[in-house]
């Protein structure tokens, strides 16, 4: 496994590595519960160089053209690439998930955005253009906004540091990333391969610290355009009223409790399939995982016997075993919170039909448990478990499966299983999420937008819509007869 070091700071700012004045912390491997390193993190005067560096690098880089921007991202793609392997490698030692998942996902997944935004940010055009208002043209312009401060999550850090660094650099920002302290080695490697690849000094930086200095140094900055986070809905209100101090834009990609619903014609056996993968994706640390299954009464014992046997057959263990199925959770604190959650369901009432216990040994690992006799109402229900549980409820009809299904505060995604395309149908325009699968869980592609509805946030990753995010749009009115303004009673107020 990669032995990579960071032996000269793990503050990447203006292209080269400082060490950190603040705090140290040490990064354990959550499959072995070693020490992987101690690290340093950045100090709110860190925090303050950085975001001087990516003002000062906004010149240059919102100047250059699309083409040129476009450039560098697939140079960017190409080091990427060229750094596939101890970049999943790196992934996995920090945040315990499969190898076959980070060479087979995380990395591919990342690279493919960079790929995408590189194309999209020569299609970074306005809309519209026309004559509305009499000898006049409109046009649109779409604008940068400056400097782009983002704070991220630890379940998939390079994703997420593919996520919010491509459409801000695409669309001509300069940014500062602050990954989460638990989890910053892919974030500092994926800055380090931007200035590999020949991208300006400034452009991407990376500042690692906790939430409650770094992250909030960074999000109270004066200097700082956009927040754009992804994190729980707890942070994510506070995230919220803190760039309200400074009147700045705010994209938030939070919590889910995905739903999966199915239907009694579906084919129980993808179901069955679908629900296990979708539920036990990254040790079920997973936004968009799916987590309540309603089960139509009549093939209820049939799918969940289903998900049960499949579920106990799941290799759980040393995520550099290529056989392995799923890897380890985050840490011991946040095994001991699922393992708590699960064990006040049962109290509740609830029954364990498979896993609901720990792994013995070292490693923080638990295995892929289902649930049945939940109340819609009680916490394994309504709350956000974020380990590898699936909940499942029966129902009578397709209104209480809806209704059911649209019953919790959040609304990040869900699924239907159905062969009825009428269903289907009506599934998708009525559940209040912002991906609907049908006979699908979990799959994203670049070319669509990933977010959410209610309390999962606000605002899309990935996919065009993101430019919306990022930039500004301008309404230029070019007038066509400046000799009609020469006398000001001609001007028409509509
Ligand atoms: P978290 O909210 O605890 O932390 C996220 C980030 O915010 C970290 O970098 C953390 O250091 C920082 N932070 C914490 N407190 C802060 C503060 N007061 N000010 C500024 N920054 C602060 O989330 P987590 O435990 O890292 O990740 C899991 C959560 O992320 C889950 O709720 C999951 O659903 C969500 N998530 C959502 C998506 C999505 O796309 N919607 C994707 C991945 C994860």
């Amino acid at each position: 496994m990669s032995g990579f070091k960071f032996s000269h700071g793990h503050q990447f700012i203006n292209g080269s590595w400082l060490r950190g004045t603040g705090e140290v912390l040490s990064r354990i491997n959550p499959a072995t519960g070693e020490l992987l390193e101690e690290i340093d993190t950045a100090s709110p005067e860190e925090v303050d160089q950085a975001v001087h560096a990516a003002t000062q690098a906004f010149i240059t880089w919102s100047a250059i053209t699309p083409a040129e921007r476009s450039n560098h991202l697939l140079a960017l793609a190409r080091e990427l690439q060229n750094q596939a392997q101890v970049l999943a490698e790196v992934e996995t030692s920090q945040t315990g998930k499969s190898m076959r998942m980070s060479t087979e996902f995380d990395v591919p997944g990342s690279i493919d955005n960079v790929n995408f935004f590189a194309g999209a940010a020569r299609h970074l055009q306005g809309l519209a253009s026309g004559d509305y208002a009499g000898n006049s043209t409109s046009m649109i312009r779409r604008e940068p906004l400056g400097v782009v401060g983002s704070v991220a999550p630890w379940n998939y850090p390079l994703q997420m540091a593919a996520w919010k660094i491509l459409p801000a650099i695409a669309a001509g920002n300069t940014i500062v990333l602050k990954p989460s302290e638990l989890t910053p080695g892919t974030s500092l490697l994926f800055a380090l391969a931007a200035k590999t690849a020949g991208l300006p000094d400034g452009v991407v930086n990376v500042v690692v610290g906790s939430g409650s200095t770094v992250g909030q140094a960074l999000v109270r900055h004066q200097l700082v355009k956009m927040t754009s986070f992804t994190g729980s809905t707890q942070v994510g209100l506070k995230i919220m009223s803190m760039a309200a101090e400074t009147g700045k834009r705010v994209h938030l990609e939070l919590g889910g409790k995905a739903p999966f619903v199915v239907f009694d014609d579906a084919d129980i056996e993808a179901a069955a399939h679908g629900a296990v993968a979708g539920s036990t994706i990254n040790a079920g640390q997973d936004c968009t995982a799916a987590t309540r299954a309603y089960v139509h009464s009549s093939v209820f014992e049939k799918f969940t016997g289903r998900v049960a046997q499949l579920m106990s057959q799941m290799v759980v263990g040393d995520p550099t075993d290529p056989n392995t199925d799923m890897g380890a959770l985050i840490s011991e604190a946040h095994v001991e919170k699922v393992s708590s959650m699960v064990a006040r369901a049962v109290d509740a009432g609830a029954t364990v039909l498979s896993g609901g216990t720990k792994l013995d040994g070292p490693g923080n690992f638990y295995r892929p448990t289902l649930l049945v006799n939940a109340t819609q109402d009680s916490e394994i229900v309504q709350q956000e478990v974020f380990g590898p549980v699936l909940v499942a409820l029966p129902f009578e009809t397709d209104d209480e499966a809806i209704k059911l299904a649209n019953d919790t505060p959040y609304g990040l995604a869900a699924s239907a299983w159905t062969k009825d395309i009428n269903r289907a149908m009506r599934a998708s325009a009525q559940i209040q999420a912002g991906c609907v699968w049908i006979n699908e869980h979990i799959i994203i592609v670049s070319e669509m937008p990933h977010g959410g509805y209610k309390a999962s946030g606000m605002g899309k990753d990935m996919s065009q819509y993101s430019f919306d995010e990022y930039t500004n749009v301008k309404h230029v009115l070019i007038s066509h007869d400046t000799a009609a303004h020469r006398d000001w009673q001609n001007t028409v107020f509509l």
